[in-house]
C-alpha cells in the first residue's frame, strides 16, 4: 500500500485507488494530481491500496479486497491483511474510492445508503447517476461510513482515467479541499442526479459465451430478453434497471437489478 499526502496536517479527506489492481485508472488520475500539486486548503491522504495486484495488472492476488473488510492483520491472504490496514488509514476520512468496469464507459457514483456525506458530495461529481448499495454492501469498503466510490468508465481505457481525474476534483471541491475555482468540473453540467437502489444480482449459469442484451440504466420490461448463456436467453420476470451488468466483468455474475428510486437535487 503506497501513501502520499497532499497538504500539512493530518487528513480527514482520503482518496483510494486500485482496490482492484486491473483498474489503473484511478492511481493515473492520483499521480497526474499530485505532479500538478495544487494549493490544498486541507490536507489530503491518497492511498494506492493493492499495488501486488497492481504490479501483475490483475484483479487481486488472493481474494477480492472488495469483499474482504473488515479484513484482519493476522490473515492467511494478502487482501485481508490489506482490508485490515487500509480500513484504519482511512478510518476518520471522508473517502472517495475509484473503481473501473467492463460495462459502462459513463462516471457514475456509488454510496451504501443515501446520507450527509452523500448528499453534500455527490452534486459536485460529474455523475448524472447515483447508486444505492446497501444490500450488497457485505465486505466492501463502501460499507464504512463516509465512503463514496466512483466507477469511472471502462477498465483500462484513457477516458476513465480522465474521469477519474475529474472525480477526483469534484471530490476535493465538495469536502473543501480545493478551493471552488481552483480547477473546473469537467463532464457535464449535471443539475440533478438520478438515484438507483440496488437490488439482487443476475446469477450466471455454467456456460462459455455469455452476452448482456440490455443497456445499464436502460430498463428491462417484463418478457424482455436482457442475456444469454451459450445462446439461452435469460428472460425478466418483472422489469428493473440493469446495472454494472456485463458479460465477462464478474465470475459468477453478470450484474445486478436495481430499481429507480428518486432524485438527489443539487
Ligand atoms: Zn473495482
Amino acid at each position: 500500500m503506497r501513501i502520499e499526502q497532499l497538504g500539512e496536517g493530518t487528513p480527514e479527506i482520503a482518496v483510494v485507488a486500485a482496490i482492484h489492481g486491473d483498474e489503473p485508472c484511478g492511481v493515473r488520475a492520483v499521480e497526474r494530481l499530485l505532479a500538478e500539486s495544487p494549493a490544498a486548503e486541507r490536507p489530503v491522504k491518497f492511498v494506492v491500496a493493492n499495488e501486488k495486484a497492481l504490479e501483475r495488472d490483475v484483479r487481486y492476488v488472493d481474494e477480492d479486497l472488495n469483499r474482504a473488510f473488515p479484513g484482519d492483520a493476522d490473515a492467511d491472504t494478502h487482501e485481508r491483511r490489506l482490508a485490515d490496514a487500509l480500513a484504519r488509514e482511512v478510518r476518520d476520512c471522508t473517502t472517495l474510492s475509484l473503481h473501473s468496469t467492463q460495462s459502462y464507459a459513463e462516471p457514475f457514483a456509488l454510496v451504501d445508503t443515501i446520507d450527509a456525506v452523500a448528499r453534500s458530495v455527490c452534486p459536485y461529481l460529474p455523475v448524472s447517476v447515483v447508486v444505492e448499495t446497501e444490500a450488497e454492501s457485505d465486505g466492501r469498503l463502501i460499507e464504512y461510513p463516509h465512503v463514496v466510490e466512483a466507477e469511472c468508465g471502462l477498465q483500462h481505457s484513457e477516458e476513465a482515467a480522465e474521469n477519474a481525474y475529474d472525480l477526483i476534483c469534484g471530490f476535493l471541491t465538495a469536502t473543501g479541499a480545493l478551493a471552488d475555482d481552483a480547477e473546473p468540473v469537467a463532464g457535464d453540467d449535471c443539475e440533478s442526479v438520478d438515484v438507483y437502489r440496488l437490488g439482487s444480482p443476475v446469477p450466471k449459469t455454467e456456460a462459455d459465451d455469455y452476452e448482456v442484451l440490455a443497456e445499464n440504466f436502460e430498463r428491462v420490461t417484463e418478457g424482455e430478453a436482457f442475456a444469454a448463456a451459450d445462446g439461452e436467453e435469460l428472460v425478466a420476470a418483472e422489469s428493473f434497471y440493469p446495472v454494472l451488468m456485463s458479460a465477462y466483468g464478474y465470475e459468477n455474475v453478470f450484474g445486478y437489478r436495481a430499481e429507480r428510486i428518486g432524485v438527489l437535487e443539487s
